[in-house]
C-alpha cells in the first residue's frame, strides 16, 4: 500500500508542484491585509494563492458538488476540517432515500428530492452502492390525523412522485402485521442506501493531507473512485476560518484544524493561508451561516438566521426477527418527519430522530463539529409511548440508546419549515460565492440534484 501511494505522490508531484500549489512549499508567501471579522486591521504575511474552484466541507453535498464540478472540467480543491469526509450530519442520518412526498410543490426540497432520488438509484446501480428500495407506509394512527394523510398524498402526487398509493389500515396490517394503523400512504419509490459507501465512491482517490502546508505528511491511505478522477483535490484537516473582499474578489482564510482546537474563540484568528477561488461552494453543513458571517464584506442581512435541531436514535434489542419489512413513518411533528422505523441494510432496526432544540452553538464548536452528540437512555421514557401508536407490540426495555444527528435548520420551534438556500451573486453581490444554507432532510437523497444544479447554473 505504502508502495502505491508513494508512486501517486510521485505521478502528482509535478502537477502540484508546477502551479497553483505552490504553498504547500511553502514558497509563496506574500503579505496581506487580513480583513476577518476577527482581525480587521493587522498586516502580516501570509501564503496567497489562486484556487479555480473550493468547496468547503466534505459531507455528502460538498462532496457531490465537487464530483460535478470536476466532470465539468474544473479544478476543484475541497477543504475539510475534520480528519476525513462525511463525519457530521452526512453519517448521523436515517439514510433513507425519500421519495420527495413531504415539500412544499416546487420548492428546493421537493425539485432536487424527486430529481436526487432518480440521480442516487441510477447512480447506486451504476456503481454497486449497497441500496435497497424497500418502500415506506406513512400511517395514520388514529381517524383524527386521516385528513393529513389526504394533504401529504395530495402534496406528494403534485411534487410528481410516481406509485403512490392510499391504502385502508386494514390492508396496510396485512402487510405489516406488526403495524396498527387505521390508513396509510404507500410510497413504493422509497428506500435505504449505505451513504458511507456512496461517499467513498463519489470521492475518488482520496488522501489526506494530515497537514496542509507539509505535503510529506500524506496519509497513506488511497481510495479508487470518481472526483479525483476528474481534477478534485481533498484537503482534510484545514479549517476555513473566515474570509474577507478585495474588490470582488473573494479571499478565503485558512489554518490547519490543530491551530483552531487552540484557539480561544475570542481572540485574533490570523489564516496560514489565504486563497482566491472563481468558485467556492460554502457547503459547511451546520456551520455554514456561521462560517458566511465571517466573510468580511458579504452583507450579514443576507446570511439566513441558523438553529440546530438535535436527533436521537434508539435501536430495538432482544428481537430475534425485523419486526417490519417496510419503512414506517409517522404523520411529521414540527421540526421532523416524526420518530419512524429505519431499517439498515443488514435488516437492523432504528427509530428516531425525535426533535431537541440546542441553543447557544459557538464558531469553534461548529468549525470542529463539538456538538453533544451522546444519547441519553434516559430519553427512551419518550421513544415509547411514541412507537407504540403504530408498533403496540414493543416490549419494554427493548430500546437501547443509538446515535444521534444536528438539523441545520433555517427556522426554529413552532415556525413554518424552510426551504433549501442556495445565495449566489444575485442574491449577495459577491461574484463567484455560492452558499448552502438549510440543508437539512432531504439533503442526503437531494445531494446529485443539489450539485448538478449548482454546476449547471453558477459555472460560466
Ligand atoms: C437526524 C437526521 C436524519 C436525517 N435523515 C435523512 C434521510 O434519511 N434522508 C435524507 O435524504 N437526508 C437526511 N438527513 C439530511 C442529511 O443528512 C443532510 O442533509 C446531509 O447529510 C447534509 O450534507 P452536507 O454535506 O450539507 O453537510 P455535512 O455532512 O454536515 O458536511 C459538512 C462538512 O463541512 C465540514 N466543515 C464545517 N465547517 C467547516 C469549515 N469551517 N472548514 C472546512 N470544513 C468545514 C464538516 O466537518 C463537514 O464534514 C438527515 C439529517 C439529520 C440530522
Amino acid at each position: 500500500m505504502l508502495k502505491q501511494t508513494v508512486k501517486f505522490f510521485r505521478k502528482n508531484l509535478d502537477r502540484f508542484a508546477s502551479s497553483k500549489w505552490k504553498h504547500f512549499y511553502g514558497n509563496f508567501v506574500r503579505s496581506v491585509t487580513s480583513n476577518s471579522s476577527t482581525d480587521t486591521t493587522t498586516s502580516y504575511s501570509v501564503p496567497k494563492e489562486k484556487v479555480e474552484c473550493i468547496v468547503i466541507g466534505a459531507g455528502v453535498v460538498g462532496i457531490a458538488v465537487a464530483r460535478s464540478l470536476a466532470l465539468k472540467g474544473r479544478d476543484v480543491l475541497v477543504i475539510e476540517s475534520a480528519s476525513t469526509f462525511g463525519t457530521c450530519t452526512s453519517s448521523r442520518n436515517s439514510e433513507v432515500i425519500h421519495a420527495g412526498i413531504y415539500y412544499p410543490h416546487n420548492s428546493f426540497k421537493a425539485l432536487f428530492c424527486v430529481r436526487g432520488r432518480e440521480m442516487l438509484y441510477e447512480y447506486c446501480s451504476k456503481h454497486d452502492i449497497p441500496h435497497k428500495q424497500i418502500g415506506k407506509l406513512i400511517v395514520a394512527t388514529r381517524s383524527s390525523e386521516i385528513p393529513k394523510l389526504n394533504d401529504i398524498i395530495n402534496r406528494g402526487i403534485q411534487n410528481g412522485v410516481d406509485s403512490l398509493r392510499m391504502m385502508d389500515g386494514a390492508e396496510a396490517m396485512k402487510m405489516e402485521p406488526r403495524l396498527q394503523c387505521v390508513k396509510a400512504i404507500l410510497s413504493p419509490l422509497s428506500g435505504i442506501v449505505d451513504s458511507h459507501s456512496l461517499m467513498l465512491s463519489l470521492v475518488v482517490c482520496i488522501y489526506a493531507f494530515l497537514a496542509p502546508f507539509t505535503m510529506l505528511n500524506i496519509n497513506p491511505m488511497l481510495v479508487q473512485g470518481e472526483a479525483e478522477n476528474h481534477g478534485a483535490t481533498f484537503t482534510y484537516n484545514s479549517t476555513v476560518t473566515g474570509g474577507h473582499l478585495e474588490g470582488n474578489q473573494i479571499c478565503l482564510h485558512i489554518s490547519e484544524t490543530k491551530s483552531i482546537k487552540e484557539w480561544n474563540g475570542t481572540s485574533i484568528l490570523r489564516p496560514e493561508l489565504v486563497v482566491m477561488p472563481k468558485l467556492v461552494v460554502n457547503s459547511a453543513g451546520l456551520c455554514a451561516p456561521i462560517l458566511a458571517k465571517r466573510f468580511t464584506g458579504l452583507q450579514s442581512q443576507v446570511v439566513p438566521p441558523a438553529y440546530y435541531a438535535r436527533g436521537c436514535y434508539f435501536t430495538l434489542s432482544n428481537t430475534k426477527a425485523t419486526p417490519f419489512r417496510h419503512l414506517i413513518y409517522p404523520i411529521p411533528v414540527d421540526g421532523g418527519l416524526g420518530v419512524h422505523v429505519t431499517i439498515d441494510l443488514n435488516g437492523h432496526v432504528k427509530f428516531g430522530p425525535d426533535v431537541e432544540w440546542i441553543n447557544g452553538v459557538d464558531d469553534n464548536s461548529s468549525f470542529l463539529n463539538k456538538f453533544d452528540y451522546s444519547v441519553s437512555a434516559n430519553r427512551a421514557e419518550q421513544f415509547y409511548p411514541e412507537i407504540r401508536k403504530y408498533y403496540p407490540n414493543l416490549k419494554d426495555g427493548s430500546l437501547e440508546p443509538g446515535y444521534s444527528g444536528i438539523r441545520p435548520k433555517l427556522s426554529g420551534p413552532g415556525q413554518p419549515s424552510v426551504d433549501f438556500v442556495i445565495q449566489g451573486e444575485d442574491i449577495h453581490g459577491v461574484p463567484g460565492l455560492i452558499n448552502l444554507y438549510g440543508i437539512e432532510s432531504p439533503g442526503l437523497t437531494s445531494s446529485m440534484a443539489i450539485a448538478d444544479f449548482i454546476s449547471t447554473r453558477f459555472l460560466g
